[in-house]
């Protein structure tokens, strides 16, 4: 699943490709993928492209925003011949100079929803402080982490805490900073959560620096692939740089990576 870096990722080559386009219509080829009841025809033109959390926000001049999530596999995919689709386009937004932007998702959970600039938008309300901005510090760590028993992972992958991280990033953060991932979050010291925040600032600024991490399937606006994946420590890899076997579990049935002798 895209998350913080390859969401960035995307929103960088979306700002390149359409900004500024006005987008002419929105063709749905699935019905689900596109949550608003109106004409999609005439949207206005692309003012600005932003990110909250794993969400693409995308703003037209008619006071409407497109709030994308890619979910497992969504990817967007910039076209110039009108012809082209793909296998499993879900729906298109067609631009009024005859380019295109392909909402391309296998598993088909991703979601374009529309709403109007002033509205609510639901699924922001409990989403936790976004990791790069200063308001995220130890502090903050530390008052989430107050009377929380689950494992420091489960914790950090909880998008009511820190909205933006996923499995791959948590891994990575986890191992720099030396803590096991089954600690509870409530027994980590002072030095241990700052650990926590400056590593995950720097492992999302170096991911976003590498265009994501590409494991599966990850890929950008242009198609590519990105390369964080070639300086993660414990992700999907067997051996430690210390030399010592990666430890492979599962945490609320998901895959945790890390190296029992460096993380402790
Ligand atoms: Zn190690």
């Amino acid at each position: 699943m895209p998350e913080l870096p390859e969401v960035q990722t995307v929103i960088n080559g979306l700002t390149q490709k359409v900004l500024g386009k006005e987008i002419k219509e929105i063709i749905k080829l699935r019905p689900g993928t596109v949550i608003w009841q109106n004409p999609v025809t005439s949207l206005g033109n692309i003012n600005s492209i932003s990110r909250r959390g794993k969400y693409i926000l995308i703003q037209t001049s008619k006071d409407l925003i497109l709030v994308i999530h890619l979910r497992m596999t969504g990817k967007l995919i910039f076209e110039t011949d009108l012809a082209k689709t793909s296998d499993h386009a879900r729906a298109e937004l067609v631009f009024s100079d005859n380019t295109k932007l392909i909402f391309n998702d296998v598993r088909a959970f991703g979601k374009i929803q529309i709403v109007k600039i002033n509205e609510e938008i639901e699924a922001f309300q409990k989403l936790g402080l976004e990791p790069l901005s200063d308001e995220f510090d130890a502090q903050y760590l530390k008052n989430k982490l107050k009377n929380r028993k689950a494992p420091i992972k489960n914790i950090l992958l909880d998008q009511r805490v820190i909205s933006g991280l996923g499995n791959i990033y948590v891994a990575e953060i986890l191992f720099r900073s030396k803590i096991d991932p089954r600690v509870p979050g409530n027994r980590l010291k002072k030095k241990q959560l700052e650990s926590i925040v400056s590593e995950t600032k720097t492992v999302l600024k170096e991911a976003i620096k590498h265009n994501g991490t590409t494991i599966s399937d990850f890929r950008s606006v242009e198609n590519k692939t990105g390369d964080f994946q070639n300086f993660l420590n414990v992700y999907h890899k067997e051996y430690c740089k210390c030399g010592h076997r990666i430890k492979r579990i599962k945490q609320a049935g998901r895959s945790t990576y890390y190296c029992p002798v460096c993380q402790k």
